[in-house]
């Protein structure tokens, strides 16, 4: 079990130094925006009262295998505790977890998610001037609060196979601030070669930070760029506890960087951590089975909803991770309305592919409940999407 560790070597978050710059920075006004916001939001105001988990929600990349056994058994032995803030828990979470990387604990920060390093280096690195260089479509997030901070948007097309279009990339503004590169990519769940990522980091505008999320890299067998952090690259790598980890509502995620590239992340703020996440995110990373045997179980659920898709002639974009975007081959809101007649809860659709729903790997149960209500809203007749036209939103996002 994971307990309290008082060795702070090597740890440098919540210095006296750190605390009193954060507090005196330029305060940005703009919400942290997560996945869990653009699903909400996509189901439109009038489903917001009504939302329950009495349904299949397979719309939000949740995990629905929840915290690991292990895990569940930490937080329940630390709730006695939960009146402290418990700072030796932060800096062994963070000494665990660099060790683990292979790189020092100062080149780590811990957050409540991995959406506050997401929005915050997207504060940090873009402006008016510095631009923020993207795929479309790709998780809206960075955009968003890159927008906020006054930035252009790039939104280059993934290239034929769905992995991101680095060449186009790198070449779409001499001045970008920001290139953003979600590894695999949500929502497609498809992913960009090493290589590609290497050639993005070599070729990159001098002055631009890449940014790699790889919020489901676990899932997949796409490589880490961490190896260009530990050699002092202009690299961000954000890991996050939502996903395989299944702590979405525990909160737990990562920065890793250059300890100069972090100390500009301080300046929008430090998630003060709850104490269940951090011991939960220890329990699980000292669960060495954890990691391969949900990525064997979720592959099994996905390709055997892949194996119905293809029986049905339905087409997809193959996914390694645990969403995946089926072509329904009219607007992507209409069947994911009819399927809500269902209380199945599909996810939201992207403008860069309008005809496309993003769909969530839930549990064999769940995807059996999906087949059902798809087929079903695939053979209703035209005229009964008649009212049921999707929204444009701001960032390319189709609900
Ligand atoms: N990055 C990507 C690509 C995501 O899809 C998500 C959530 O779905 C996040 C980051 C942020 O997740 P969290 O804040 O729960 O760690």
């Amino acid at each position: 079990m994971p307990s309290f560790s008082q060795d702070l070597s090597g740890c440098q978050p919540f210095s006296r130094r750190s605390f009193l710059r954060s507090a005196s920075a330029a305060v940005v006004a703009a919400p942290i925006l997560t996945e869990a916001h653009f699903a909400r939001a996509a189901m439109g105001a009038a489903a917001v009262p009504e939302f329950s988990m009495n349904g299949v929600y397979l719309d939000a990349n949740e995990n629905p295998l929840g915290p690991s056994d292990s895990a569940r058994k930490a937080i329940a032995d630390i709730i006695p505790n939960g009146g402290r803030y418990a700072p030796p828990l932060y800096f062994s979470l963070i000494k665990m977890f660099a060790e683990q990387m292979g790189v020092p604990a100062e080149y780590v920060m811990v957050y409540d998610g991995s959406s506050p390093p997401l929005h915050y280096s997207s504060l940090a690195f873009t402006s008016p001037t510095k631009s923020f260089v993207c795929g479309n479509p790709t998780y809206e997030a960075g955009q968003r609060a890159a927008t906020i901070a006054g930035a252009k948007i790039h939104a280059v097309p993934l290239a034929k196979d769905h992995s991101h279009d680095v060449a186009a990339m790198i070449k779409a503004d001499p001045n970008a601030g920001l290139i953003y590169i979600c590894n695999p990519n949500n929502p497609t769940g498809t992913t960009t070669s090493k290589e590609q990522i290497d050639y993005a980091i070599a070729n990159k505008p001098a002055g631009a930070v890449v940014l790699v999320d790889e919020a489901y890299i676990h899932l997949s067998d796409a490589t880490s760029a961490i190896d260009h952090v530990k050699v002092g690259k202009d690299v961000i790598v954000l890991r996050t506890f939502s996903k395989i980890y299944g702590m979405a509502g525990i909160r737990c995620g990562f920065a890793i960087a250059r300890p100069d590239l972090l100390k500009k992340l301080e300046n929008y703020g430090q998630s003060p951590m709850p104490i269940t996440g951090m011991i939960a995110a220890q329990a699980s990373l000292m669960d060495s089975d954890l990691v391969p045997t949900r990525k064997k179980l979720i592959a099994e659920t996905r390709n055997k909803t892949f194996a119905w898709l293809k029986a049905n002639d339905y087409s997809f974009i193959p996914s390694e991770s645990n969403c995946f975007m089926i072509d329904v081959k009219r607007p992507g809101p209409q069947i994911r309305a009819l399927m809500a007649k269902d209380n199945v809860h599909i996810g939201r659709s992207w403008a860069a592919l309008p005809t496309y729903v993003r769909v969530t790997v839930g549990l064999p149960s769940e995807m059996e409940a999906f087949q059902t209500s798809f087929k079903k809203a695939m053979d209703t007749p035209a005229t009964a999407f008649n009212g049921l036209q999707g929204r444009m939103h701001r960032d390319g996002i189709y609900s």
